[in-house]
C-alpha cells in the first residue's frame, strides 16, 4: 500500500536500507511515524519495503540515490505526490572513498562530495519548498565526528562533514522563522557495513581513544535523531549534537 496516512506525520529517512538509516527507520516508527524510507537499488527497495511493512502497510521504500540530480527531484516530486509533506527529514546516506591525501583521485573527492554534501542540498532544495509552506518540521541531518576533528585517509569525508554542518547553520537561519528546524547529528564511530571494512588494528586505536569504551550502535544513533525530531527539541536548531561515548568532547 502507499499514499498518506490520515492520523501520523510523515518521515522520510535517506539511505535506510541497513546500517544507521535502517535503525532510524525503525525507530521513528515505533514513535508514530509513517516512515519512507529509500536505498539505491531495486533489491533494496524490495528488502526494505518488506523490513518497513512488517510495521504496518503505510510504511514504504523509494529507490533513491541523491548523487543525481534529475532522480532526486522526481523520485521526492513522486514522493510528496504519493505521500504528502514530510514532518521529519532524515538525510542520512552517506559514503566513503578513504585514501590518504597525496593519493587521493579526484574522482574519489567528487563522489564523496556530490553524495554526502551535494546530495544533501538536492534532497532539501526540494523538500524545504514544499515543508515552508506547512510551517513545521524537522530536518536532520547525518555528520560525522570526523567534520570536527578530521582524520588523515578522509580529506573528501571531513570536507564534506564539516561543509554539511555549515550548510545546516545556514539553513537553520533561514527558516527557522517558519518554524522548521535543521540540526546535525555526528556520531563517533558506530558499527555498521562503514566502519566493518576498517582494519583491525585501526578498530583496536579508535576503540582506545573512546572515554565510554565501547564502540556506539545504530541505536544510540536512532535515539538522538527520535530526540530532535520530538517537539522536545523544537527550540533546538542549527546545532550539532555528537554522540560519540566521548572520543571527542570539542
Ligand atoms: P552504510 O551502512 O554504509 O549505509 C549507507 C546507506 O547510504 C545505505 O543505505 C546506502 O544505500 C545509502 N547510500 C549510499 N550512497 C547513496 C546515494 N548516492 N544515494 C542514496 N543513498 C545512498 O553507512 P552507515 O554507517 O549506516 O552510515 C550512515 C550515515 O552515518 C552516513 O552519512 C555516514 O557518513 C554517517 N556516519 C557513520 C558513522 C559510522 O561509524 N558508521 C560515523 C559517522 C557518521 P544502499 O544500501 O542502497 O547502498
Amino acid at each position: 500500500m502507499t499514499g498518506q496516512s490520515a492520523d501520523k506525520k510523515l518521515a522520510l529517512v535517506t539511505g535506510a536500507s541497513r546500517g544507521i538509516g535502517l535503525a532510524i527507520a525503525q525507530r521513528l516508527i515505533r514513535e508514530g511515524y509513517q516512515v519512507v524510507g529509500t536505498a539505491t537499488s531495486d533489491q533494496g527497495v524490495a528488502a526494505l519495503t518488506e523490513t518497513l511493512q512488517q510495521h504496518g502497510p503505510e510504511h514504504a521504500a523509494l529507490r533513491l540515490d541523491i548523487s543525481d540530480s534529475e532522480q532526486t527531484e522526481a523520485t521526492l516530486a513522486g514522493l510528496v505526490s504519493d505521500f504528502g509533506v514530510p514532518h521529519v527529514v532524515v538525510n542520512n546516506a552517506g559514503i566513503t572513498r578513504d585514501n590518504l591525501f597525496l593519493r587521493l583521485s579526484e574522482d574519489d573527492w567528487q563522489a564523496v562530495i556530490n553524495t554526502n554534501l551535494t546530495g544533501v542540498f538536492r534532497v532539501c532544495k526540494v523538500l524545504t519548498k514544499v515543508m515552508l509552506k506547512k510551517k513545521a518540521g524537522s530536518i536532520i541531518n547525518i555528520s560525522s565526528v570526523i567534520g570536527t576533528t578530521g582524520n588523515g585517509g578522509q580529506a573528501n569525508y571531513a570536507a564534506a562533514k564539516a561543509g554539511l554542518e555549515g550548510f545546516s547553520r545556514s539553513l537553520a537561519q533561514e527558516i527557522a522563522s517558519r518554524n522548521i528546524t535543521v540540526n546535525c547529528i555526528a556520531p563517533g564511530f558506530i558499527q555498521t557495513d562503514m566502519t566493518d571494512v576498517l582494519p583491525e588494528a585501526q578498530k583496536e586505536a579508535i576503540l582506545a581513544s573512546i572515554p565510554g569504551k565501547r564502540f556506539g550502535n545504530v541505536d544510540d544513533i536512532a535515539g538522538a535523531v527520535a530526540f530532535l525530531a520530538s517537539d522536545d527539541a523544537r527550540y533546538i536548531t542549527g546545532q550539532t549534537l555528537h554522540v560519540n561515548g566521548g572520543m571527542n568532547m570539542g
